[in-house]
């Protein structure tokens, strides 16, 4: 029997989705934010990319000054409320709560913050004005949360901003690629409309820059580029059969998912290939879309997995199981996947190693690639001589964002690989400073 049964509308589909860190109510938050304890030199704090003033915050909520709080959270980090939510704050601020290591629960910070924030969106509370407009312009490329962090922080310090976007909705990442059960489309959106009314940027949605010609004209036009294009589609396998029918890379099927919602099919019996968060996320999702069994293999063994114990475990929670130690050599099937042909495997001096004779078949009617995503080569190529390292990152100065070629600046997915939203919002921010530094001195 499979955890969920396949949803028909959209409100079962939120029923299977729902919430992991629900919206606090007033009661709650107040109760919670009595149990910090204030503490001097807060770990909380140092945990935290964005490095909020965590127990301030949470003092403003207990004290009944929620605005203040949100003006807190905001003026460190401007997805306040997304990354209350979709940060994974179990190995970051809520890890490293003191109250980990006396074996008690941990201040519920993300929560908190979310409740702080949704109460300024909602009242369209406005906390930062602009200063006068300093007859510079910026471009930034992608609306994911990096570029929209840096336009904020750039739109304060009197900047014009013109962000250019290839989809159509903004916020990357938290809209396109984190599981619903995290945070739901309408918060995501909620927090965006919110900050580009308090800072009136420009974004052009469905505008890819995809010519060199259109990054000569940034570059004529603007004073400034940032680039935060995020990562493109899933890495391919290179093995035989990864086209065919219900074979589909991890980062489409979410994306998928999030603007279709119960219309994405699931097969009865999903493989999904990865160790990582993304494979989880692509587990719990498969199962709450209603496949009756969802299995997780890894090449390598559970200990060795990249995801965090906690998704693993929310996967668990659903149904999803592991098989580790196995290499898939081939997705068979005709025309549509019937299965996985895996190899056994053994690591030895971190390499993995095939054992011989050791394949099998493991039958199923889906597969969901996890296997990591691809660069933006083609554009990288574009900006002249920019220097990127063996792994295709672009290479920046990590305190100010900027490239070797100076007119360009970039942070998030494409500089550190693919971390979370919480750190390309604080790369994007500190971009804007090495903006402003560049073109004021
Ligand atoms: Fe409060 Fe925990 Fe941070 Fe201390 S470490 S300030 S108890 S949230």
């Amino acid at each position: 029997m499979p955890e969920f049964r396949r949803p028909e509308n959209e409100q079962e589909f939120h029923k299977n989705f729902e919430q992991i860190k629900p919206l606090m109510n007033q009661t709650e938050a107040y109760y919670e934010s009595s149990r910090c304890l204030f503490c001097y030199d807060a770990p909380c704090i140092k945990a935290c990319p964005t490095g909020i003033d965590i127990p301030l915050f949470i003092r403003q909520i207990n004290s009944g000054n929620v605005k203040g709080s949100a003006k807190t959270i905001y003026s460190a980090n401007n997805f306040g409320r997304a990354c209350g939510n979709v940060c994974p704050t179990e190995v970051l601020c809520e890890g490293s709560c003191v109250y980990t290591k006396q074996n008690i629960k941990p201040i519920e910070i993300g929560r908190l913050q979310s409740f702080a924030t949704s109460q300024a969106i909602n009242e369209d509370t406005s906390f930062f004005p602009l200063a006068e407009n300093n007859g510079k312009k910026v471009a930034v490329i992608g609306a994911g949360p990096a570029g929209i962090s840096c336009a904020c922080e750039l739109r304060k310090m009197g900047f014009s901003v013109d962000i250019f976007e290839a989809k159509e909705y903004p916020s990357g990442l938290t809209l396109y690629g984190v599981a619903p059960y995290k945070i739901t489309n309408q918060a995501v959106l909620e927090e965006m409309d919110y900050l580009q009314k308090q800072f009136g940027y420009k974004i052009h949605y469905k505008t890819a820059i995809t010519e060199r010609k259109d990054i000569e004209n940034l570059h004529k036009k603007y004073d400034a580029v940032f680039i935060g294009i995020g990562l493109g589609s899933t890495s391919e396998l290179g093995i035989p059969g990864e086209y065919l029918e219900n074979s589909r890379g991890a980062v489409e099927f979410i994306q998928k998912l999030r603007i279709n919602k119960h219309q994405v099919k699931v097969g009865k019996k999903v493989i999904v290939l990865g160790g990582g968060n993304t494979a989880m996320d692509a587990a719990s999702e498969a199962s709450r879309l209603g496949a009756e069994k969802v299995i997780l293999c890894y090449r390598r063994s559970q200990k060795e997995m990249k995801a965090y114990w906690f998704e693993y475990d929310l996967a668990k929670s659903v149904g999803t199981s592991g098989v580790f130690n196995v290499v898939p050599l081939e997705i068979v099937g005709d025309k549509k996947v019937s299965g996985v042909k895996f190899a056994k495997s053994k690591v030895e001096n971190g390499t993995v190693k095939i054992i011989p004779k050791s394949e099998f078949i493991e039958p199923c009617d889906m597969v969901i690639k996890a296997t990591g995503q691809e660069k933006y080569h083609a554009f990288l190529k574009m900006i002249d001589n920019l220097k990127v390292d063996n792994k295709d990152r672009i290479v920046v100065n990590p305190e100010t964002g900027q490239t070797n070629n100076p007119k360009f600046f970039a942070g998030g997915d494409s500089v550190n690989g693919g971390k979370e939203v919480v750190n390309a919002v604080a790369e994007g921010r500190n971009a804007a400073y090495g903006i402003q530094k560049y073109i004021f001195g």
